[in-house]
C-alpha cells in the first residue's frame, strides 16, 4: 500500500509553529552567553548545571549512530520509550476519531496512552502461541487506524514475534506500525532498524531501561524514517533529556562491554530458571523467553503471589490479563536472587502439597 506521511499527520500538528528555545535557535560557540535566562551565579552544587541541555541530544545520537550503522537524522531520544509512545499517539490520533490497534496480551502504556488522548483501541488478539495473527490484524483495522503497536519480544510473554509477519502487516498497513523492542538485546534476533529504510513506515522503539540497566535515568529511543524523526522533534518539549542524563548516557554507551557480560549473566540465569521452574508440581507451563522475564502458568497465580509476598518477594500477576490465565511474570534475577526465590517455591510447594 501506498504510504503517505502526510496524510496521517493530525493538521494541527503539520501547522504547529514549534517552540523556538534560546539554545536552540544559538547552537554555536560565544563568549558570553545572556540569551536564556540562566543563572550566571552558579548553582548550590558542585556539578555546573546552569546551562540548559542539548535539546537534540546530538552527542548521543552521534555514538548511537556509529553502533545502529545508521543516520542520526533518524534517531529521536525521549524521556523514557514512554515519551515515544505519547509522542506518536499525539501526532497522528485526533482525539475522539482516530484510533490504535494493540496485539493483547501486550505491554499496557499503549492503552494508557491512548486513553489519555481520548484515542480508541482496537484490537487482534495474538493467538495461542503468543504469535501475531496478520489476518486478524488486518480484520481490526479501519479508515482511521493510524498506528499499530507491536512488541517484539513481547511483554509479558517473552517471545519474539515471527519477523515475516511483522514484515507482512507493515507492507500491508498504510498507517504507522510501532515494534517496541525493548527487549530485543536479550534475544538472538537482530532489531528492525536494518528495515527501516525499506519501510517508510516502521517505528522501532528501544530504550535504556532493560539491557543497559539505566530505567532510573529514563531515557528511550525511537528510529524511524528523518520525515518522522522531525515530527517528534516538533512536538516533543524542547529540553527533554536532561544535562545529567545526557552525561550519564554517555558514559554508558563508553561501556557496552559491561553491557554485553550483563546480558550474557541474565540469559545464563534465565535458562537455569527455565529448567528449574517445571520441577514444581504447581508449575503448569513456563513460556519460552527471548526477554528477561518469564512467563509461567501455576496452579493458582493469586494464591503463590499472595505467598511470595509473605516472603518479600514480589511479582507481577498477570492472571487477570487475556490469554495469561493463572500466569506470574518474573524478572530474571541475580544467582542470588533466584536462589532465594526458588526456595520460596520449594516452601510454598510444601505448604500446598498435604
Ligand atoms: C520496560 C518497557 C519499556 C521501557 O519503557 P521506558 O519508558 O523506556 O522505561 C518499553 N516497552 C516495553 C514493552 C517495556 O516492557
Amino acid at each position: 500500500m501506498a504510504f503517505d506521511l502526510d496524510r496521517l499527520v493530525r493538521d494541527n500538528i503539520k501547522s504547529l509553529i514549534p517552540y523556538s528555545s534560546a539554545r536552540g535557535e544559538y547552537g554555536g560557540d560565544a563568549r558570553i552567553f545572556l540569551d536564556a535566562n540562566e543563572n550566571a551565579f552558579g548553582s548550590p552544587l558542585e556539578k555546573d548545571y546552569t546551562r540548559y541541555p542539548d535539546p537534540l541530544q546530538s552527542k548521543i545520537k552521534d555514538r548511537l549512530a556509529a553502533i545502529k550503522n545508521i543516520t542520526p537524522s533518524r534517531i529521536f531520544v525521549g524521556n523514557g520509550s514512554d515519551e515515544a509512545i505519547d509522542l506518536l499517539i499525539r501526532i497522528f490520533c485526533r482525539p475522539g476519531e482516530d484510533n490504535i490497534l494493540l496485539c493483547p496480551p501486550t505491554y499496557g502504556m499503549y492503552e494508557v496512552s491512548a486513553a489519555i488522548n481520548d484515542v480508541d483501541v482496537r484490537r487482534a488478539n495474538l493467538n495461542g502461541d503468543f504469535e501475531l495473527d496478520v489476518d486478524a490484524v488486518l480484520n481490526a483495522i479501519c479508515d482511521s487506524t493510524k498506528l499499530i503497536f507491536l512488541c517484539s519480544p513481547n511483554n509479558p510473554t517473552g517471545n519474539l514475534l515471527d519477523r515475516e509477519a511483522i514484515i507482512e502487516t507493515v507492507s500491508a498497513f498504510d498507517g504507522i506500525v510501532v515494534i517496541d523492542e525493548a527487549y530485543i538485546h536479550y534475544s538472538d534476533e537482530s532489531s528492525l532498524i536494518e528495515d527501516l529504510e525499506a519501510h517508510p513506515n516502521l517505528v522501532v522503539l528501544q530504550t535504556f531501561s532493560k539491557a543497559w540497566g539505566l530505567a532510573g535515568l529514563r531515557v528511550g529511543l525511537a528510529f524511524a524514517g528523518e520525515e518522522i524523526i522531525a515530527l517528534f522533534n516538533k512536538v516533543k518539549p524542547p529540553y527533554n533529556i536532561s544535562q545529567a542524563s545526557q552525561e550519564t548516557v554517555l558514559k554508558a554507551l563508553a561501556n557496552k562491554e559491561i553491557v554485553e557480560k550483563n546480558i550474557e549473566q541474565t540469559i545464563a540465569e534465565r535458562k537455569r530458571l527455565e529448567l528449574e521452574f517445571p520441577r514444581f508440581r504447581f508449575v503448569e507451563k513456563v513460556y519460552p523467553s527471548d526477554a528477561n522475564f518469564l512467563l509461567t502458568k501455576v496452579s493458582n497465580a493469586t494464591d503463590l503471589y499472595g505467598f511470595l509476598l509473605s516472603e518479600r518477594i514480589v511479582v507481577r500477576n498477570r492472571s487477570n490479563v487475556v490469554l495469561c490465565d493463572e500466569c506470574l511474570r518474573v524478572t530474571v534475577g541475580t544467582p542470588e536472587e533466584n536462589h532465594a526465590l526458588l526456595s520460596a517455591f520449594e516452601r510454598y510447594e510444601k505448604s500446598i502439597v498435604h
